[in-house]
């Protein structure tokens, strides 16, 4: 018998739930952002989260919480990362370029979104370092300029250049084409460093706290009846934060039950 034994050809090694990156952008030795592909399937909510990750050397994938940066309406999905130096996954994902996969299950979770929050006028969004991830959705989000007269993003970083993800967000939505005209002046941006010299420095609930956050946005003090917060960043910011607010008399809510903030941790652990 002359047949010809045909090896089965080694098929390319499929990720399950595989995604292709798109772009990968590097602002500082910490931090970057990258987009990969939509599955078809994914619907969630602007502000929350998923698991993504890589394939680990045990062959198994290893995965971790991630929110999705990108509206909800975008073709594509954006994340913007920390790198920890010896973190199990982003020491690996800081190298992904443009035509690799990466693991992303698609099940959307997470608090940080407007159905958890009750009607208001005035949204705060608190954000340190990459808990500014999920305000990048929301503020790509029609939803957010329609339900809120004014929207005040704080975030806080060690480093000016740690600033530089959020504040190119914040500066493109005037000239963004869905929602441009529906910002107009409703937008507040207060951007403070706690290391680097900048022209505002210091911790935002140390800013809060004395009044000096309210002067320099010229606006009252935190009032249960017109504010809402979203918060995210680490374990102890949040915990400040949530103090703050409680304080002033507004009180945390959930999806299953809605109020004036709700509050997601950034990450797990005390921080890079
Ligand atoms: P890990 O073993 O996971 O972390 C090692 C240590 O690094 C942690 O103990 C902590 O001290 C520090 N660390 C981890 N993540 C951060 C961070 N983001 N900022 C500062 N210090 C950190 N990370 C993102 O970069 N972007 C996100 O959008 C994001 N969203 C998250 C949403 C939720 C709900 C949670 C719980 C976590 C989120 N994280 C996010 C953290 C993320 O899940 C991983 O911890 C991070 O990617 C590091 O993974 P790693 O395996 O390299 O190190």
């Amino acid at each position: 018998d002359q047949t010809p034994v045909v090896e089965k050809a080694a098929s390319p090694v499929t990720l399950p739930d595989a995604q292709t990156v798109t772009s990968v952008r590097h602002f500082t030795d910490r931090l970057f952002a990258f987009r990969v592909t939509r599955p078809r399937s994914l619907r969630f909510r602007s502000g929350e989260f998923v698991m993504i990750g890589l394939l680990g050397e045990n062959g198994k994938p290893l995965l971790r919480a991630y929110s999705i940066a990108s509206p909800a309406w975008d073709e594509e999905l954006e994340f913007y990362s920390i790198k920890v130096p010896n973190g199990p996954l982003t020491s690996r994902l800081q190298h992904i370029q443009p035509g690799d996969e990466i693991i992303l299950r698609p099940k959307p979770v997470g608090t940080l979104v407007h159905d958890a929050l009750l009607p208001g006028k005035r949204l705060w969004m608190f954000a340190t370092g990459t808990g500014f991830a999920p305000f990048a959705s929301l503020l790509r989000e029609p939803e957010t300029w329609e339900k809120y007269d004014e929207v005040i993003v704080t975030h806080t970083c060690r480093e000016v250049a740690e600033l530089t993800y959020g504040r190119e967000i914040v500066e493109s939505l005037k000239d963004d084409e869905l929602i441009g005209e529906m910002v107009g002046d409703k937008l507040k941006y207060y951007p403070t460093t706690t290391r680097e010299e900048s022209p505002k420095m210091g911790r935002i609930t140390t800013l809060i706290e004395s009044g000096e956050a309210f002067r320099d946005l010229g606006i009252p003090p935190l009032d249960p009846a017109v504010d809402r917060a979203m918060v995210c960043g680490s374990l102890a910011f949040n915990l400040d934060i949530k103090a703050l607010l409680e304080k002033a008399g507004l009180r945390e809510g959930a999806n299953s039950d809605p109020a004036e903030f709700v509050v997601e941790k950034a990450f797990v652990g005390d921080g890079v």
